[in-house]
């Protein structure tokens, strides 16, 4: 057994057992690290509280032969406060944790670039500076990009050429019209505008967007982001639905038939998944949702009163 020290977001955490629970969490230096965290679910414990999704700690662990084991965590900052305070926060920041747990395979796999943009997309969320559609826009093609998925979005992504004319998923970003393919979308120039703004974290020309764009911006981006994920992002239906202000699907925009199932920005998405399993499956560990969403906003009261002292604690 060896001792080890990091920093990490909380992605997700599952019930073990009685009292513990598996967190898992995205780390600076180690990347992806799933850690028992013991008797974290009894009343007394003491630093279960900060292992809760969208917190930002510093703790320590011990190697284990399957799973490492956490014996000390202390707040660095405390995002899910001010996330699960507000719903559209809340939605975006479930689906930044899903999208972050998904791109990052494998376990213990160094992933800064990914850990440093999820720390400052929770951060930008919390400060509630800009839109929260905004902010996860500019997460996911951030985090497409550090994946190597980056969209073409100022030259066609075929053949190079300036002048372009439509977005194809399937091609990887804007085409011009000679490589455009059947049934890609054609988004306003201020959508893709937009779209170059949030990938360079130039928020004076995103924040000065119209609502129009960013729905068409959040469609397009939300559908690449899908392309690239096998099996989608199920948190994103929660968004979708929580974000009433999108205008219409435009037919020009829908996905071509062979890019898979329709993607869930079109208004028409189904009923959103279940948050357990599907049956009982013993083998595994519960999974629990990242909050108590339901019951929001009431829970999210109590939970701000009896939230943690936002200085660092040490256990
Ligand atoms: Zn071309």
């Amino acid at each position: 057994m060896s001792l080890y020290r990091d920093e990490g977001v909380v992605l997700r955490t599952q019930k073990l057992g009685e009292a513990d629970r598996i967190i898992t969490l995205l780390t600076r230096r180690t990347g992806k690290v799933r850690g028992v965290a013991k008797g974290v679910r009894r009343t007394t414990s003491r630093f279960g509280a900060r292992l809760e999704p969208f917190s930002h700690v510093d703790l320590q662990l011990h190697t284990g032969r399957s799973l490492d084991v956490i014996t000390q965590v202390e707040t660095l900052h405390p995002y899910g406060e001010a996330i699960v305070a507000d719903y559209a926060r809340y939605t975006a920041g479930t689906a930044m944790l899903e999208t972050a747990d998904r791109l990052t395979v494998g376990e213990k796999e160094p992933a800064l670039r990914q850990f440093l943009l999820l720390v400052g997309g929770l951060r930008t969320l919390a400060e509630g500076g800009h839109e929260a559609r905004l902010v996860l826009d500019a997460f996911f093609l951030r985090s497409l990009a550090v994946a190597g998925y980056a969209p073409a979005l100022s030259e066609c992504a075929r053949c190079g050429a300036e002048a372009v004319r439509a977005f194809a998923i399937v091609a990887g970003g804007v085409v011009c019209g000679s490589c455009r393919p059947p049934g890609a979308a054609v988004p306003a120039a201020e959508t893709i505008a937009l779209m170059i703004a949030l990938l360079r974290g130039d928020w004076a020309t995103a924040d000065a967007s119209e609502p129009r764009h960013r729905a068409e911006c959040s469609g397009l981006v939300a559908a690449y982001l899908q392309w690239h994920l096998e099996h989608g992002i199920r948190s994103l239906r929660h968004v979708e639905r929580e974000w009433p202000a999108r205008e219409p699907a435009d037919p020009s925009l829908t996905r071509p038939a062979s890019a898979g199932p329709s993607p869930a920005w079109s208004g028409s998405a189904g009923p959103a998944p279940a948050r357990e399993p599907a049956g009982p499956s013993p083998a595994r560990p519960e999974r629990e949702p990242a909050s108590p969403a339901p019951a929001w906003p009431e829970q999210c009261e109590e939970r701000a009163e009896s939230a943690p002292d936002p200085h660092i604690s040490r256990t």
